[in-house]
């Protein structure tokens, strides 16, 4: 599944090859790929109107247009590539093509139709929509605060690791960069966020911000190497510490990397370097 570092990445490689382009028709061929209105209307209304802007929060990436705005979650497998008309594209798993009046087309791509798109009227508060009715405030977010993670957090019966997950809370962290979180605190991933200290909120936070800072600018390096015909998913090769480094030696301690299942998740971590109190 695409984290934040990997929308991001998304999002600015499509602004640099896409600009503002004017879409001149969208097709959908598979129809519940759009979730809030028919394809019809959805075709209908982008149809004439320009790209703005591209925005972010959370996983979820966003098209400004001229009137309304297309959210589009990613989900497990979604990504996008930018090609010409004529190019050749996977029609098996290809769901929704935009085409812009400058010959350029941003497919959709998704090998288990789970991504889905919303599209809103621009004056509408984003965040109160049905898209983002499970979203909390983005890690970069202002609001965002070492406070407001420790009233919305810390009286929950969960693990540390499934309060990282919640993105009703906090969105933006993902499987992978849990475990790396958890990894910087000193902290197993399966103590209870009760036993987190009030103090500790702050670290859990600038933690978070530097690990996913970290791996958004990794991507931003890797933008020049995509071509359109490898498509944009915002993948690229990451400095993992413990995620899917099972059997491996701690970089900082050389005990064997262990891995469990916390909250129905592969979860990697060091026995040594990160506590259970
Ligand atoms: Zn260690």
């Amino acid at each position: 599944m695409p984290e934040l570092p990997e929308v991001e990445t998304v999002r600015r490689t499509l602004e640099m090859q896409l600009q503002h382009p004017v879409i001149e028709k969208v097709t959908v061929f598979w129809p519940r790929i759009v979730d809030n209105c028919s394809p019809q209307q959805f075709c209908d209304i982008v149809k004439g109107q320009k790209i703005q802007d591209y925005q972010r929060i959370g996983k979820y990436l966003i098209f400004v247009l001229d009137h309304h705005v297309i959210v589009s979650h990613l989900r497990m497998e979604g990504k996008y590539y930018v090609q010409k008309a004529h190019e050749p594209y996977d029609k098996k798993h290809t769901h929704a093509i935009f085409t812009f009046t400058n010959g350029l087309q941003l497919r959709y791509h998704d090998t288990r139709k789970f991504g889905r798109f919303y599209l809103y009227e621009r004056n509408e508060e984003l965040t109160k929509q049905k898209a983002f009715q499970h979203c909390g405030y983005d890690v970069f977010d202002e609001r965002c605060t070492p406070e407001y993670l420790y009233q919305q957090l810390h009286p929950r019966r969960i693990t540390l690791k499934q309060a990282l997950l919640d993105q009703s809370v906090m969105a933006g962290v993902g499987n992978i960069y849990a475990d790396e979180i958890c990894f910087a605190l000193g902290y197993d991933p399966e103590i209870s966020i009760q036993r987190v200290r009030k103090k500790d909120f702050p670290a859990l936070l600038a933690q978070a911000r530097r690990i996913l800072g970290g791996a958004m600018k990794a991507g931003g390096t890797t933008i020049r190497s995509y071509t359109s015909s490898l498509g944009v998913d915002g993948r690229f090769q990451l400095q993992l510490k413990v995620h899917a480094r099972k059997g491996q030696p701690c970089v900082n301690c050389g005990t064997e990397i262990i891995k469990k299942t916390v909250a129905t998740r592969g979860t990697y971590y060091c026995p040594k370097c990160q506590r259970k109190r």
